[in-house]
């Protein structure tokens, strides 16, 4: 799949997803931001569509806003969402990551509002809670929701398969670089850099039995927008 088809089916499955989740009973609201913290994981597509924003607005300042973040503790994932679901499918254990990660603010908010709101990446997209969350941002989500979560990431890994999953600041450090972005155009994990993974075809969807129906409508949409 060519880049430009790639980011067309993201796009498509953002546009699902917010429309999913419009009608959804949440407390968030805009200016809330415990959860805006810089353990956010991405794929290197998201990577490349929130970059080649930042580049197209010549909102190159941006960038400067990541660097403070690589000095700091921050999650990076040992795995992938479809590397999770193959060992779940296999009845084994994934690695064992901590939880317990510095809250320390996202480099993308400023005054309580997302610099790059609309092209925020789909673990921001699917992050509400039915309760207010405290200040160490543990939300309170319904299983069904974190069931549909987990089938659009997935997914999301899947249209963007031999690219790269880790902490949005590692994904778009190394995707900054044009000389980068032309390489990962040809070879999407030629430069994967400490702290990414590499991503994974779908094994076979983790939807607990008494899901299979509630999600099916939404999981045909899926397989239409992405041909998978
Ligand atoms: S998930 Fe929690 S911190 Fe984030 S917007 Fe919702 S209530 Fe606020
Ligand atoms: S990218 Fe935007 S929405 Fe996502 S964590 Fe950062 S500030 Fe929040």
């Amino acid at each position: 799949m060519q880049i430009p088809y790639k980011l067309n089916v993201l796009a498509r499955m953002y546009d699902l997803y917010d429309d999913f989740s419009a009608p959804l009973d949440f407390v968030c609201v805009r200016g809330c931001t415990a959860c805006c913290t810089q353990n956010v994981t991405i794929t290197s597509l998201e990577g490349y569509r929130i970059v080649q924003h930042i580049v197209s607005t010549k909102q190159l300042d941006l960038f400067r806003r990541l660097q403070p973040t690589t000095a700091q503790e921050r999650f990076r994932p040992a795995v992938t969402t479809n590397q999770i679901a193959a060992l779940c499918l296999q009845r084994q254990d994934p690695p064992e990551e901590s939880i317990e990660w510095p809250e320390v603010p996202c480099p993308f908010l400023s005054n309580n509002e997302c610099l790059i709101y609309p092209e925020r990446p789909f673990g921001c997209r699917c992050f509400f809670s039915t309760k207010k969350c405290n200040s160490t941002a543990h939300a309170e989500v319904d299983p069904l929701l974190l069931t549909v979560n987990m089938l659009f990431m997935q997914f999301i890994e899947d249209i963007d398969q031999d690219g790269l999953f880790g902490n949005m600041t590692d994904v778009l450090l190394c995707l900054k670089s044009e000389v980068h972005r032309k390489q990962y155009e040809i070879h999407p994990n030629l430069n994967r850099s400490p702290g990414l993974c590499v991503n994974r075809r779908i094994p076979g969807l983790l939807v607990p039995p008494e899901h299979h129906a509630k999600i099916q409508p939404l999981l045909d949409q899926i397989k239409k927008i992405t041909g998978l």
